[in-house]
């Protein structure tokens, strides 16, 4: 499992993305169908945790409906929805994701394991990565879309009708996000959670643990702690957890101030 550090991909990049050799073409760990809340929220886990991550999104996140959200804790006098997305997206970035703007179309299941991805505009960067037909192979797959899920049709997932909505298929998971396919998981809207972002951004969150725990169960999501803060329990540091000294903690929070006015100063002045 690699870590990464991607710009972000232009999809469109992806048409002359032929592989000029044979060798086979390395997996990613995994792929988020789905850059809204849920997905974004599970991005950040998934890459934080080592695992290459790429979400694929195309820009039509359902919370772009909503007039001004007004019930995500932490913004007592709500925030402008895209203004949320936009934070939320490069915070998926920051943490080492990488995202495509563009639709997956299908997905279909090779040979002993992992999963092949087939996009609307190709794929973004290393050609070695694609096999040059406009497919990407990946390890994991996490589905946080719509509930339209035509393109999942090829696995045979299990899905059901949602409740009161005859026309509409959710995929069927278990408490933790796991679906019938092995390597397969849900999460957000498309598993019939509650319709309301902070919700939907938490089960993104829950399923990603749920998919680092069964790839690497020693790694532990307390992250950043003072430094000397296991020593005084006579623990080893975990894997996953980063201690830091007071001086470091106090940029830290300098930075968050600088980047959250900055977010805010740009987006309050239009006010669309
Ligand atoms: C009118 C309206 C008002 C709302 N108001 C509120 C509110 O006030 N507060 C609140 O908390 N919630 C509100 N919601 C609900 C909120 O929008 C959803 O709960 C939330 O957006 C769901 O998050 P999600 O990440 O599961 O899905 P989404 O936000 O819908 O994200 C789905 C993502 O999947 C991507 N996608 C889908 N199919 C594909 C594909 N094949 N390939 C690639 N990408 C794909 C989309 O581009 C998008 O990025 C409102 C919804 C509506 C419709």
């Amino acid at each position: 499992m690699t870590s990464t550090d991607h710009d972000t991909p232009d999809a469109s990049a992806g048409k002359q993305s032929d592989n000029p050799t044979d060798a086979p073409v390395e997996p990613i760990d995994v792929a988020v169908i789905g850059g809204g809340p849920a997905g974004l929220s599970a991005g950040v886990f998934l890459a934080r945790a080592g695992l290459e991550t790429m979400i694929f999104e195309h820009g039509k996140s359902t919370l772009q409906k909503c007039a001004h959200l007004e019930n995500y804790l932490g913004f007592p006098a709500g925030i402008r929805p895209n203004t949320f997305l936009d934070i939320a997206r490069d915070h998926a970035e920051t943490a080492g994701c990488g995202i495509v703007r563009s639709e997956v179309t299908a997905v279909r299941q090779p040979e002993p394991d992992g999963f092949i991805l087939e996009c609307a505009e190709g794929f973004p960067g290393d050609s070695s990565r694609t096999d040059g037909v406009g497919t990407l192979r990946v390890q994991f797959l996490l589905v946080v879309s719509w509930s339209d899920t035509e393109f999942l049709a090829p696995l045979g997932v299990d899905t059901h009708e949602e409740a009161g909505h005859d026309d509409i298929q959710v995929v069927d998971v278990d408490h933790d996000g796991r679906t019938n396919i092995e390597g397969l998981y849900a999460a957000g809207r498309v598993t019939d959670q509650h319709h309301q972002a902070i919700v939907n951004a938490g089960h993104g969150a829950h399923v990603a643990l749920t998919l680092i725990e069964d790839i690497q169960p020693q790694f532990y999501n307390d992250w950043v702690v003072p430094e000397g803060y296991f020593a005084r329990y006579d623990r080893e540091t975990p894997v996953g957890c980063e201690e830091i000294s007071h001086e470091e903690r106090r940029e830290r929070v300098r930075r968050s101030r600088e980047t959250m006015r900055t977010y805010f100063s740009d987006h309050g002045a239009s006010g669309d």
